[in-house]
């Protein structure tokens, strides 16, 4: 009954005449297993059609709010064309974060019932996310950046005075309540800058340095949302420092510095461009030029090359844009290093200088990863989910030969976990499987201990020697806290 209700919705899909494209169709029917696909497939190469079934799962139809099976496939017109193409489609999908987060049981994007562009992350998820924003959290200790939390919704008055709520509207999400109109928070300037306010502040106090990991949420088109590279919903490493003219150089040399040091972890290559003062710009015209010498000046002390775009910046600063390259050639802009003469203006930010009269600060806006949803799919897909060691999930898994040595090896995995190893054991399966599935889950480093390992008190390392158990706790411990390799 289930196959005959999906072959005549499938025939009318497919007698729409199109071909070699995905499409889905919902189908009133129980949840399909993949039995129920192949015989599906089968069936409709009897009538002589090609077709994949890509995937099938829960759905709520939207006009009776009853539960559907919602199927994804993509038709041929023969079977070369189709094995040709199921071929490209594995390969491609084993190097998709969407996939790989999917199947490692990392994060998933639940359109129905939750939305769209707002991906969930699993427990592993959170290790790799975590395992960032620990990495920025030693930055700021560096950079002398504080953390500060707020709010994910506020009245629509901040954004009125930011001017969001006239120019960045239709990617806010809004509402009205009591009479009062209310936005959830698509950046955090204006919050953080309300804390600046709290207290009068001298020259004494700047630069002010604020950093925060802040979700916030911009209602981009559905249709161009992907996984979690373009999301509804997305944490910065947001970062607002509140400095004076003379402080551009020093800091925006350090945040610089910073960056690229991160970038190294990854192996990324980089290039930075400077953005210069636009025609229809706003602010001092000396102000400008303190701001353009200043960033310049950073440029140079560091040694980066970097090139000019001439009147790109904003109207209200100069920025400085920084574009990485994965190792598969992808350029990404990932940090913007962006100065503001506006936004100080707008939200009366003052401060005391030495004389006692009141100067306006400039504010530094800067992330470094820019959105931890999209960097985690950057990472997974440059190595197809392999990891570095310090980030990965599950740092090390133990597979005793037999049931002999599983003893010495639990004793080993409680060792390394006391350490802060993301330890275990695996002892279902044979050698040869565990090997294998070890790999297929993007485990860092897998062990192997036998009798031999056992009497030796040693340890066997896939891809290398076998080494002491005191020689392999130090190095494993050292490449985790250095975040280098094993
Ligand atoms: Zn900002």
């Amino acid at each position: 009954m289930k196959i005959e209700k999906l072959l005549s919705k499938l025939g009318k899909v497919l007698d729409s005449g199109e071909r070699e494209e995905m499409k889905w169709f919902d189908v009133d029917t129980a949840p399909l297993t993949k039995d129920d696909y192949s015989k599906l497939e089968s069936n409709f190469k009897e009538a002589g059609g090609f077709v994949k079934i890509i995937n099938a799962g829960s759905s709520l139809n939207k006009d009776t709010k009853k539960e559907v099976q919602r199927v994804w496939l993509v038709s041929f017109k023969n079977q070369k064309d189709l094995d040709k193409w199921s071929q490209e489609f594995e390969e491609k999908k084993k190097k998709d974060h969407r996939y790989i987060g999917e199947q490692l049981d990392w994060f998933h994007v639940q359109e129905d019932i939750l939305g769209p562009g707002l991906p969930l992350l699993h427990p592993k998820g959170m290790i790799i996310r975590n395992g960032l924003i620990d990495l920025i959290r030693e930055v700021n200790a560096k950079l002398g950046a504080e953390e500060i939390w707020t709010p994910h919704i506020s009245r629509c008055d901040l954004w009125k005075i930011s001017g969001h709520y006239e120019h960045y509207k239709n990617k806010m999400f809004m509402w009205e309540q009591d009479g009062e109109e209310w936005g959830i928070k698509a950046m955090n300037c204006p919050m953080h800058f309300q804390v600046y306010r709290f207290k009068p502040k001298s020259y004494k106090d700047l630069p002010v340095r604020y950093a925060e990991f802040a979700t916030v949420y911009r209602k981009e088109q559905s249709g161009e949302l992907h996984g979690l590279s373009r999301v509804w919903s997305l944490t910065q490493d947001d970062h607002h420092f509140i400095i004076n003219p003379d402080q551009i150089e020093g800091e925006v040399t350090k945040i610089i510095d910073a960056a690229r040091k991160v970038y190294d972890l990854f192996g990324f290559e980089y290039k930075i461009k400077l953005a210069t003062k636009p025609e229809d710009s706003m602010g001092d015209a000396k102000l400008w030029d303190v701001a353009q010498d200043g960033l310049k000046n950073a440029l140079t002390k560091l040694g980066v090359e970097y090139s000019l775009n001439e009147g790109d910046g904003s109207f209200y600063g100069p920025k400085i844009d920084i574009y990485v390259k994965d190792n598969m050639a992808r350029w990404w802009q990932l940090t913007t290093i962006q100065l503001d003469f506006f936004m100080p203006d707008n939200f009366k930010m003052v401060y005391t200088d030495e004389k006692g009269k009141q100067q306006m600060p400039v504010v530094i806006h800067f992330a470094i990863l820019g959105s931890l949803e999209r960097f985690m799919s950057i990472i997974i897909e440059q190595n197809a989910g392999r990891l570095p060691l310090w980030l990965a999930p599950v740092q090390l898994r133990v597979l005793p030969i037999s049931e002999a040595q599983e003893e010495y090896a639990q004793g080993l995995v409680n060792e390394m976990r006391g350490l802060g190893v993301r330890a275990e054991m695996v002892t279902e399966g044979t050698l040869g499987k565990r090997i294998r599935n070890s790999e297929m889950e993007k485990v860092a480093v897998t062990a192997v201990v036998g009798d031999k390992e056992v009497q030796a008190n040693s340890i066997s390392v896939r891809g290398k020697e076998t080494m002491t158990r005191e020689d392999f706790k130090e190095k494993i411990l050292l490449a985790i806290m250095d975040r280098s390799d094993f």
